[in-house]
């Protein structure tokens, strides 16, 4: 039976937690993996084929829902941009000292710079706290789908899952 998204439009964490693409605690702070908040049973599977360590597996039915082995995910952050349903979140617990870093797809213009100072947004698109541009990233590779990554407080690491849009 499909899961079904709860009627905020957006997963839980304790539906993301539940889900098999979701890395544990323990994983979670050793260093940087993916969490592939993917929990509805769609057919779709380019993340799988994106890993060249083949941490992820949907199989067959191509319906399944991603499979991340935590202990294969080397954090390389390749897969981040290839999902569709931009659904692939590079999280590092140990970026520094009180600080993690986030990484997602952003698909708007302009792109934020790095060293900017940006608000960071919740799966809702609610301001979560400040955060601090890493990297951005947009090689042809990405076809189109950059990926940004900002540093955030540790305690909201699994909460930001984008920055507010900058003004042109
Ligand atoms: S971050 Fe790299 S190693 Fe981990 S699942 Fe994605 S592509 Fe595979
Ligand atoms: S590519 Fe994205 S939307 Fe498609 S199955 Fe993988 S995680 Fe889900």
């Amino acid at each position: 039976m499909s899961q079904v998204i709860n009627s905020r439009g957006y997963p839980s964490q304790q539906e993301l937690r539940n889900a098999p693409g979701y890395p544990s605690q323990e994983r979670l702070e050793k260093g940087p993996v993916v969490a592939i908040e993917c929990i509805e049973e769609i057919p779709c599977n380019p993340c799988e084929q994106a890993c060249p360590q083949h941490a992820i597996t949907i199989g067959t039915p191509i319906t399944n829902c991603p499979h991340l082995d935590e202990d294969k995910c080397i954090g390389c952050g390749l897969c981040v941009s290839q999902c569709p349903g931009l659904a692939i979140f590079l999280i590092d617990l140990t970026h520094s000292q009180g600080s993690a870093s986030v990484a997602f797809p952003y698909e708007y213009l302009p792109l934020p710079k790095e060293g900017q100072t940006v608000c960071a947004v919740n799966r809702a698109g609610e301001p979560v706290c400040s955060g601090t541009v890493v990297r951005v990233q947009n090689p042809k590779r990405n076809d189109r789908t950059p990926v940004v990554t900002v540093a955030v407080p540790c305690k909201y690491a699994t909460q930001v899952r984008g920055i507010l849009r900058s003004r042109r």
